[in-house]
């Protein structure tokens, strides 16, 4: 029996009964007005905004921002789990304002606008002889909701989006137009590197690039215990290496990218093995061991080589809420392993496996990779099913490793907790309450984790 790889990390029947929900509102929103209800990728998330203003222009959106007395939050996919952009207010859609505004070949650089998808930025790019230095699992997410959180990939030495940030151009809550680099208004620079979406909205964002680059893509499963034991060896072999601990199991999934200058070779079409998570999901949990561990042998290895923007991301279809939290390097191994105990202790129902990568340090104030390289664990739980009793138990397992969380992703620390893990939280306060000095960009979620009053 053959089963692949995407089967297994996250399709059941359950969630494809979510899919109807498709593609976020956001994504084809481009009318001035409308009540329509907002959700966001996973469907959990949901708000009525009184309007969405979608700009054709960078002027229209000034002009917008200065008129407009009340709330407004920007909105890129709607694919963060945490509630950052949900609002009764305006949402700002930034679809109309993509493509490439400029590059430099001598320093491979470019500068996209904020709207673009990460998934029409890699042909854009190719196109002019560069490519983005590292790319996160999915691409359907925009560059200025990418940075926003600090969207990272895997990979030793390689950071996430935000750390090849070279400049910003801003529209701030008052209407003004603001050009942000390490020279010129540097505060706001490191400020809007990873900015939640509360300075204002971005309209073009610079990258630090390299020239077009291809990999091989490699995807195998493994004893769990072999791959944290050759963790730190294999990051060496690999540019972009993880794994994915099946919950209930001995096994891991191991998805590792190789540069090479080898001839492209196309990923085998997957074939459809039917709902092989909704048949285990009706197991008792304790009875789950031997089956998947007998399920998941059988998946066989898999080869590609292709372009670096098409290797690393892929599509997930199916529906599912996550938490993320990042940990010391040195800790991340013994805290995978203390989670799927856990999971394993207490029976805990869920299906999706942990996903561990590793991501090199930036200096921008608020990315989980601000001042040191971290291990990134992730957890999820297919949508339509209640999240809450399983994050609530794994969540305190993160703070015990002084885990930060992923700002796009689920997690229940606000300002208190939240400073004494992000030593620039103040001084990114002071930037966003210059800007912002009555609110406009904040909704509940914001506030609590900046300590202000909506
Ligand atoms: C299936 C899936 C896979 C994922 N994989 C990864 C992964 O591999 N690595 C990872 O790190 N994360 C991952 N994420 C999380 C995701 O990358 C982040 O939550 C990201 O911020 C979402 O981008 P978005 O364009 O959907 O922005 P949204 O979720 O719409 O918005 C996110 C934030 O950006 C702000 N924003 C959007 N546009 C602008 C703008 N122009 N100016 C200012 N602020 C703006 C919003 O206000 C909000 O605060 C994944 C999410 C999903 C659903």
């Amino acid at each position: 029996m053959s089963i692949t790889r995407r089967k297994l990390l996250a399709s059941s029947l359950l969630a494809a009964a979510f899919n109807p929900l498709g593609k976020t509102l956001a994504a084809g929103a481009d009318v001035a007005h409308s009540s329509a209800p907002w959700r966001n990728w996973s469907g959990y998330l949901q708000s009525n905004p009184a309007q969405r203003f979608a700009p054709k222009s960078e002027q229209e959106l000034a002009d917008f921002m200065k008129g407009n007395a009340g709330g407004v939050r920007p909105v890129g996919a709607g694919h963060s789990f945490s509630p950052l952009v949900p609002t009764n207010d305006a949402l700002v859609v930034l679809d109309n304002l993509s493509g490439v505004v400029a590059y430099d070949d001598a320093s491979t650089t470019a500068v996209l606008r904020a709207g673009t998808r990460l998934s029409d930025s890699g042909p854009m790019l190719d196109q002019i002889g560069q490519a983005m230095i590292n790319l996160p699992d999915i691409d359907r997410q925009t560059i200025g909701g990418a940075i926003a959180t600090s969207t990272h990939g895997t990979g030793l030495g390689l950071g996430s989006l935000s750390a090849y940030v070279t400049s910003v151009r801003l529209v701030t809550p008052e209407g003004r137009v603001i050009d942000a680099n390490r020279n010129d208004n540097p505060e706001i620079y490191q400020a809007a590197r990873t900015n939640l979406g509360a300075l204002g909205v971005l309209t073009e964002v610079g990258f630090q690039n390299r020239k077009p680059f291809k990999l091989k893509s490699m995807a195998w499963v493994e004893k769990t215990n072999t791959v944290i034991e050759s963790f730190a060896e294999r990051c060496l072999e690999y540019e972009h290496y993880e794994f994915m601990p099946f919950l209930h199991a001995d096994f891991s999934l191991v998805i590792a990218h190789k540069e090479t200058d080898g001839a492209l070779k196309p990923p085998v079409p997957e074939e459809d093995q039917g709902d092989i998570f909704g048949v285990l999901s009706n197991l008792p949990v304790f009875a789950r061991r031997p089956v998947i561990n007998f399920l998941v042998e059988a998946i066989e290895p898999s080869e590609a080589v292709e372009a670096s923007y098409l290797a690393l991301t892929n599509i997930r279809n199916d529906r599912f809420n996550e938490m993320e939290y990042s940990v010391a390097v040195e800790d991340g191994l013994a805290c995978v392993r203390e989670i799927l105990d856990t999971v394993t202790k207490l029976g805990i129902d869920a299906l999706i496996p942990l996903e561990y990568r590793v991501i090199e340090k930036d200096d921008s104030w608020l990315s989980m990779f601000s001042g040191s390289a971290k291990a990134s664990i992730s957890i999820h739980r297919m949508a339509g099913y209640d999240y809450k009793p399983y994050f609530d138990v794994i969540e305190p397992i993160f703070w015990k490793y002084g885990g930060r969380p992923h700002w796009g992703k689920v997690h229940s620390l606000g300002y208190h907790e939240l400073s004494n893990l992000y030593p620039h939280l103040d001084d990114f306060i002071e930037v966003q309450t210059e800007l912002d000095p009555s609110g406009k960009m904040l909704n509940q979620h914001i506030a609590k984790i900046l300590n202000r009053n909506v």
